[in-house]
């Protein structure tokens, strides 16, 4: 194979400020101290960012509460205006967000670019023209919003979780007060200043950082009317438990362990693109990311060898050049995360494979790996490792796919590889997953409802449904 020359993106597109405090009310004001966030590509500090105590959450709170009643008396029509005005603002800087969420976070520019920033836009877009048809939406003929939304995010999508968040919640007439995750908070500043830019009137959105103590108290904040939480089922569990009771609406997007299932009359070729994006796309921090292989056995060899053949072409490296397919892993608790489990695989008898691949010295890095042999009692085929690494299961009939797919206490999103239309619908309707893709994977649109069943939460985010969680 040949090799690339380096295209790095210019990182001096975007300025990214010494230190950033709190965006409330309109405006940036400190916490009490602060902690750094970095690249995780090369441990370099990128900034130093406000952390916020209780206090800074009740005066969060406030302004979203007073600035409630004046935001929701608008006009639908006039708060797409806002909507439109945020969808176009982030188009025209989207190279400068690009960057930034591919320095803070460690993903590929090519994702950031080509991925993230679009969807971002375009739910900007879809939920601006959602706002003056509310009624027609199906949720009653006089639909209201709840108040103020309290929203915790996590770190592997920072700004296109942001735009699922507060898009539909804005669009509806909610005022929201959103922390994003302690280790890529920059992209959540910046749309702060995106808001700003856009003259939004303060406190219609109010960004507030910090760690898990923050989100806690912001969830349990008792003027808060509505919980939208995405991060991992064990948060979500204490966070359920919390609301219990206490009338907040809440919905929950949690984690998965999808079963990518791959039958003998598929194309081949597409199937092995299908998987590569299904687990390696974002160094496989995705909650939805096809983390189980189910091949039919009568093609598995065939398949795994097309499969090593095209993973030993990924580039894993600097993520601001624009051939890199595999970036940094975001952080040093979630390499160390990976490569427990990793272990656990080996010590468990499966059979562990990664190309040859040289990986940096500085900063984060996991080989895309894969795992054959692979059974249903193993720890990596039941629990969610969130990285680049592939448990390969076989079955022989389309009954064993759907019910090892199912054996799983998770339901978030599965992937169906086969020519046949009818087994395409016969399967799909027997997955417990909130999203099945057919000879596709991991493709979103802001019009799609995506979200989960069992532990991978409840509730749906995007198109008509993502309205629902924000009207009353
Ligand atoms: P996490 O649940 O620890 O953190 C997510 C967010 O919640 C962060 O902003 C964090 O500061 C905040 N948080 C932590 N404790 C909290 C508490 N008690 N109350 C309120 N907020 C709190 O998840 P993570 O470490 O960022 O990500 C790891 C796991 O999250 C993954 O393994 C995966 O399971 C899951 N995840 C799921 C999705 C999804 O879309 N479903 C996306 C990303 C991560």
């Amino acid at each position: 194979m040949f090799e690339y020359a380096p295209a790095p993106e210019s990182r001096s597109i975007v300025s990214i400020a010494s230190t950033y405090g709190l965006f409330i009310d309109g405006d940036f004001s400190d916490g009490k101290g602060t902690f750094k966030t970095i690249n995780p590509a090369s441990e370099e500090v990128l900034a130093e960012v406000a952390m916020a105590a209780p206090e800074d959450v009740d005066r969060a709170v406030a302004a979203a509460r007073r600035a409630f009643g004046p935001w929701s008396a608008l006009p639908g029509a006039e708060r797409a205006k806002y909507l439109f005005r945020i969808a176009r603002i982030i188009q025209e800087r989207s190279r400068e967000l690009a960057v930034l969420e591919s320095l803070d976070n460690g993903k590929p520019i090519k994702e950031s670019r080509d991925v993230d920033l679009p969807l971002v836009a375009a739910h900007f877009f879809y939920y601006a023209g959602w706002a003056d048809k509310l009624r027609y939406a199906g949720f009653g003929t006089d639909p209201k919003p709840l108040g103020v939304a309290g929203q915790v995010i996590p770190w592997n999508f920072p700004l296109l979780m942001l735009a699922w968040k507060i898009a539909p919640a804005l669009a509806a007439g909610n005022t929201v007060v959103l922390k994003p995750a302690e280790t890529t908070p920059l992209s959540a500043l910046f749309f702060a200043d995106v808001c700003r830019q856009a003259d939004l009137p303060p406190g219609v959105v109010n960004i507030i950082t910090g760690a898990g103590d923050t989100g806690r108290y912001l969830v349990e904040h008792p003027d808060v009317d509505k919980v939208a939480f995405t991060g991992s089922t064990e948060v979500g569990r204490q966070i359920a438990r919390s609301v219990a009771g206490t009338g907040k609406r809440l919905t929950l997007e949690l984690g998965g362990k999808a079963a990518n299932i791959v039958f003998d009359d598929a194309p081949i070729d597409q199937a092995v693109e299908g998987i590569v994006n299904g687990i390696f796309f974002n160094q496989g921090h995705v909650c939805c990311a096809g983390s189980r292989l189910l091949v039919q056995e009568s093609i598995a060899d065939e398949l795994l060898d097309s499969l090593k053949r095209r993973m030993a072409t990924l580039r894993v490296g600097d993520p601001l050049d624009k051939n890199t397919d595999i970036g940094a892993i975001n952080s040093a608790a979630q390499l160390a995360k990976i490569t427990e489990l990793s272990e656990i695989g080996s010590s468990e008898g499966a059979e562990r494979w990664s190309p040859p691949c040289e990986l940096p010295d500085r900063g984060f890095w996991f080989a895309p790996t894969i795992f054959t042999g692979v059974t249903q009692a193993h720890r990596i085929a039941r629990e969610e490792i969130f990285g680049p690494v592939l448990s390969v299961l076989t079955f022989r009939t389309p009954d064993e796919a759907i019910e090892k797919a199912n054996n799983t206490p998770y339901g978030l999103s599965a992937g169906i590889w086969t020519e046949k239309g009818s087994r395409i619908l016969a399967v799909a309707d027997r997955l417990r997953a909130g999203v099945v893709w057919a000879n596709t994977f991991n493709k979103f649109d802001p019009t799609s409802p995506f979200g989960g069943y069992k532990e991978s939460g409840y509730g749906r985010e995007g198109g008509r449904h993502g309205l629902e969680a924000y009207l009353a």
